[in-house]
């Protein structure tokens, strides 16, 4: 148990870590980042050490480990190895064979096909000649992904015809990927589940996403699904999170399809972009979740205080700056900025969150239109 005045160790200097540091600074705790070397990371004056050094230097690893008590990740991308040498040192959750199984599109559809969780069909591809084949077994209608190290649509193809297959496979530059088959689905989803050290679990309401330019867009709360299908979808991430034998919290986006079927997409061993409501609309935030798990504190209340909005504020909605007087003058309207200096193409800069009152997304859509200079 780390209780608060221990250090937590958080590996990753992005958003997530920043608002995670906020939150444990909060709470008395002090907080280390690795980040791995990156210009400028966000967890800059915020955490109270920053180590900006690559994941692959043995001294920023002993550092790390002398400094942290207990330690945990802000994304996945991280090399196994960095992983495991922090687990021998240190307690990580979640664990590094748990980040493994989400860090990598095959392992993390072989899992879900081991434990009959419902998901898109696909295959593993390695060459041309097997995405052909691939392609004969879950098409007409595709989408080819990278295995490794894809976000946001990045290393994504749509195929919808056979004469599509080579191209898509330069598109991808012949990395080990999978190919799934296109989901028909009326809306995404994404649940939050955290799960403790005693292996209790908790689940958030469900956030009903929309995306813009394959990034997050909006995520509206709670989302407008039959209870049964909703909890259908808690019912899933707590058995991934189950199966994971997973400490701390853990993020699992679903298509739902027409008929009512729940569809796993992918899981996020760690805070979620379509989960920072929580930050003003439950009664526990994500990133106070993922701290009260990781350090062997019961998890707190999931309750939602009332329908909400969270708008994501991407880079081209600095014109060249952004207008922050509207959102101060938007009701219910709660800026948050992860101090990022430059607003580049649609980098994810901050969000809003718009809690409670009337017609909450309509007021999120007009404060989206004026923030982008489309409105009237
Ligand atoms: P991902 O990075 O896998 O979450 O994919 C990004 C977005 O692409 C998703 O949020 C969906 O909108 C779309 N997408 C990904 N996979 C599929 C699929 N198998 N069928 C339909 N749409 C998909």
């Amino acid at each position: 148990m780390s209780f608060p005045g221990k250090t937590l160790g958080i590996v990753g200097g992005g958003q997530l870590g920043r608002m995670l540091a906020l939150e444990a600074r909060r709470l008395g705790y002090r907080t280390v980042s690795w980040t791995g070397a990156s210009a400028s990371p966000p967890v800059e004056g915020v955490c109270d050490l920053v180590l900006n050094k690559s994941f692959e230097d043995p001294a920023a690893l002993a550092e790390f480990c002398q400094e942290a008590d207990v330690a945990t990740v802000e994304f996945e991308n991280i090399p196994a190895a960095t992983l495991r040498g922090i687990e021998e040192k240190i307690a990580l959750y979640p664990s590094s064979d748990a980040i493994a199984t989400c860090q990598h599109r095959s392992r993390e559809k072989n899992f879900l096909r081991q434990h009959a969780i419902p998901c898109a069909p696909f295959a593993l591809v390695n060459s041309l000649a097997e995405l052909e084949a691939a392609y004969a077994e879950v098409g007409p209608t595709a989408v080819l992904k990278t295995a490794a190290f894809g976000y946001d649509g990045k290393g994504q193809v749509k195929i919808t015809a056979a004469d599509q297959l080579a191209a898509a496979w330069e598109e991808v530059e012949g990395q080990p990927s999978v190919l799934e088959g296109f989901v028909n689905f009326t809306c995404e989803v994404s649940v939050l589940v955290a799960r403790d050290a005693t292996g209790f679990m908790n689940t958030y309401p469900v956030g009903e996403n929309t995306h813009r330019h394959h990034i997050l867009d909006t995520t509206h709360v709670p989302a407008r699904l039959d209870e049964k299908v909703a909890r259908e979808a808690r019912d899933i991430a707590k058995k991934i999170a189950e199966a994971l034998d997973y400490r701390g919290l853990l993020a699992v986006e679903f298509f739902i399809k027409e008929d009512g079927e729940v569809i796993v997409n992918e899981m996020a061993p760690r805070p979620h972009n379509s989960g920072h409501y929580t930050q003003d609309a439950a009664v526990t935030s994500q990133f106070e979740q993922q701290l009260r798990a990781v350090c062997g504190l019961p998890l707190g209340s999931t309750e939602l205080l009332g329908e909400t909005v969270m708008l994501n504020l991407l880079g081209d909605m600095w014109r060249p700056q952004l207008d922050t007087a509207r959102i101060f003058s938007t009701e219910g309207a709660k800026l948050h900025l992860y101090g990022k200096g430059e607003a580049a193409g649609r980098r994810k800069m901050g969000h809003v969150n718009l809690v409670g009152g009337s017609e909450v997304m309509a007021r999120a859509q007009a404060l989206k239109a004026a923030l982008l200079g489309e409105a009237d």
